[in-house]
């Protein structure tokens, strides 16, 4: 699981982010960086709801509306990834890609795992499709056993 962001990470981000908002001709929302920090601070994967929940208990004056389209403009940004979970959408940090993928527990929890022999399996697909695999996404369906 993505642990709380350092320092420097959390400066280069709000960085990134003011070169997106300036390239794109974005307001730079103090609310923006805001849900940024929010989502760096705490790390690990969210729904929008339970963003908005943890930012307003936090004292932040953010919106459902705001807070959809910030997430939309970090997606873009490549500094959020969405995820499609079952019937949920989940998101999580962006930034720095990191290649993992996912065990959904039916209790919601997410845990992540890194496995070499993914990449394997692409290389073989690859070769033996004569394709190049842009993107993948493999979620695991899980529960955690008893005893
Ligand atoms: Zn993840």
């Amino acid at each position: 699981m993505a642990e709380a962001a350092t320092p420097a990470l959390l400066d280069e981000v709000r960085e990134r982010l003011e070169a997106f908002l300036a390239a794109g001709g974005h307001r730079k929302t103090p609310e923006r960086f805001a849900v940024l920090e929010e989502i760096y601070t705490r790390g690990g994967h969210f729904d929008v709801d339970t963003l908005l929940e943890r930012m307003k208990q936090g004292g932040a004056k953010v919106s459902r509306a705001t807070l959809y389209n910030t997430i939309e403009l970090l997606l873009e940004a490549g500094l959020v990834r969405k995820h499609r979970f079952g019937e949920q959408s989940q998101y999580e940090r962006g930034y720095p890609a990191r290649q993992h993928d996912h065990i959904i527990l039916d209790n919601g929890e997410v845990l992540e795992f890194c496995d070499p022999r993914i990449q394997q399996i692409k290389a073989t697909l690859e070769d033996h499709f004569g394709i190049e695999i842009l993107h993948h996404a493999l979620h695991i369906y899980a529960r955690k056993k008893n005893g």
